[in-house]
C-alpha cells in the first residue's frame, strides 16, 4: 500500500480544531482509495514561540525536510502580537518556510457555490452560478524579497526607506508553466496581470509571458490586464476570467480581494508549490486555509473546517498525484455544504453546526 509523508503543522487558534477533523476525514479516505498516512506533528507560529522560543523551530523544519509535502492550518493570534513584527508568528514562521523550499507558486481555487451567494459581498444578480476562478501567484520574488531592501538615515537627518522589486526571466517562465498547467486542466484561458505602464519589472513580465505562451501553450487564450483595472474588474465580474496570474505583491492584494468576493475564508483552501520535487518525483507543496487563526471563535468548537480539509485534497492532488481521492473530497464538501450542513459562518439564517459535525457530513456524503 502506497503511503504518504507529510508534516502537519497545526499552529495556532483554530489550526488544531480544524486539522484534527481533516486527519480523520484523511485517514478514511486513504482506507477507500488505497493509501496510509505517515505524519509527523510539528509546533509552528505562536504555540513554537512557547514550547521552542521560535516561530519556527528547528525541529518542524527538519520534519517538513523529511517530509514529501506540509499540511499547514493557520498561525498567529493577540498573545503574539506585541512581539516585534519581525518576531511575529505569521512572518517569523511563513516567509521563513517558503524561502527554505522555494515555494514560489501560490495556487488558490475562488470557488463559491452558487448555493452560498449570500456569503459573496457581490449582489447575487452578478454571480448566479458562483465564482468559479484560480489566482497563481508568483510567491518568492518580486517586492517583498528584491534587495536592497533598508532604511537609512540620510545626511539631513531624514529617513529613507528601499523595497526593491525584481525578477528575471527564468522565475517569471517558471509560474508562467504553472499558470499553463492549471489552465489546461480548466477553461483554457489566462489573464496575466502586471503594471506594464509603469514598471520595468511588469514590462519584462509581460514580454516574458508572451512569449513563453506561443512557444509552449498556443491553445490557451492568453491576455493581459493592469493590476487596477484587475482590481476593479474582480469586483465586477469576476467570472470572466479563469486563471488569474500574477507576480507576488499584486496576487497578494487580487488573491486577498478574491476571497472576499468568494465569501467565508471557512471554504478557501491554496497550494505553494516548491521548486523541488518530493521523493515521488512530484512537486513538495505546503497545503493551508486561506484564513488565518480566527481568535474570535477559536476553542469553541465552530470553526469551519471545509478550508482545511479542501486543502488536504490539494496536496493529494499535487503532491501525492491521488487525483481521484482529492476529487471525491472536493465534491464530498460540495454536496454536505449545498444540502445544508453548514457551520455559523455560512449558514445564513439555516441552523449551524460544529467542526466536527462539519466534517462528519463530509465523511458521510464521502461514503453516500
Ligand atoms: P482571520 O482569517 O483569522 O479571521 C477573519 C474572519 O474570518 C473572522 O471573523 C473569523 O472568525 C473568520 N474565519 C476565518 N477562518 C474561519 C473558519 N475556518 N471558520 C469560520 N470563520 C472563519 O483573520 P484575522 O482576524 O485578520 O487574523 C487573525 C490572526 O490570524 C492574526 O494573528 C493573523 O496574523 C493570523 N493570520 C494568519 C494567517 C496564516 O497563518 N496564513 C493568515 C491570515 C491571518
Amino acid at each position: 500500500m502506497k503511503t504518504l509523508k507529510f508534516a502537519v503543522l497545526p499552529g495556532d487558534g483554530i489550526g488544531p480544531e480544524v486539522m484534527e477533523v481533516t486527519l480523520n476525514l484523511l485517514s478514511i479516505v486513504g482506507e477507500r482509495y488505497g493509501f496510509a498516512l505517515d505524519y509527523t506533528e510539528g509546533d509552528v507560529g505562536g504555540i513554537g514561540i512557547d514550547n521552542h522560543g521560535q516561530a519556527l523551530p528547528d525541529s518542524t523544519l527538519e520534519l517538513c525536510r523529511n517530509a514529501d509535502a506540509i499540511l499547514f492550518g493557520s498561525v498567529g493570534g493577540p498573545k503574539w502580537e506585541s512581539l516585534p513584527p519581525k518576531e511575529q508568528p505569521e512572518r517569523a514562521a511563513l516567509l521563513p518556510i517558503r524561502k527554505a523550499f522555494s515555494l514560489y507558486a501560490n495556487i488558490r481555487p475562488g470557488l463559491l457555490y452558487a448555493e452560498l451567494n449570500d456569503a459573496s459581498p457581490l449582489k447575487a444578480e452578478r454571480i448566479p452560478e458562483g465564482i468559479d476562478i484560480v489566482c497563481i501567484r508568483e510567491l518568492t520574488g518580486g517586492i517583498y524579497f528584491g534587495q536592497p531592501k533598508e532604511t537609512t538615515t540620510l545626511p539631513s537627518g531624514e529617513k529613507r526607506a528601499i523595497d526593491t522589486m525584481v525578477y528575471t526571466t527564468g522565475e517569471i517562465e517558471r509560474i508562467a508553466q504553472v499558470a499553463i498547467d492549471t489552465a489546461l486542466t480548466r477553461g483554457k484561458r489566462v489573464c496575466s496581470v502586471d503594471k506594464a505602464n509603469v514598471l520595468e519589472t511588469s514590462v519584462l513580465w509581460r514580454e516574458v509571458v508572451t512569449a513563453y505562451f506561443k512557444k509552449h501553450a498556443p491553445e490557451i487564450e492568453l491576455s493581459h490586464m493592469y493590476v487596477d483595472n484587475a482590481a476593479m474588474q474582480l469586483a465586477r465580474d469576476p467570472n470572466q476570467f479563469d486563471v488569474l496570474f500574477t507576480e507576488n505583491m499584486f496576487g497578494d492584494i487580487l488573491s486577498d480581494e478574491m476571497g472576499v468576493i468568494c465569501g467565508s475564508l471557512g471554504m478557501l483552501a491554496s497550494a505553494s508549490l516548491g521548486a523541488e520535487k518530493n521523493t515521488l518525483d512530484l512537486p513538495f507543496g505546503l497545503y493551508e486555509p486561506s484564513g488565518g487563526t480566527a481568535p474570535d471563535i477559536a476553542g469553541q468548537g465552530i470553526a469551519n473546517p471545509c478550508a482545511q480539509i479542501l486543502s488536504a485534497a490539494l496536496m493529494l492532488r499535487y503532491s501525492f498525484g491521488e487525483n481521484e481521492a482529492a476529487d471525491a473530497i472536493e465534491a464530498a464538501v460540495r454536496k454536505a455544504v449545498t444540502s445544508g450542513t453548514r457551520t455559523g459562518d455560512i449558514a445564513f439564517g439555516l441552523p449551524s453546526v460544529g467542526t466536527k459535525a462539519m466534517g462528519e457530513a463530509v465523511l458521510q456524503q464521502l461514503q453516500a
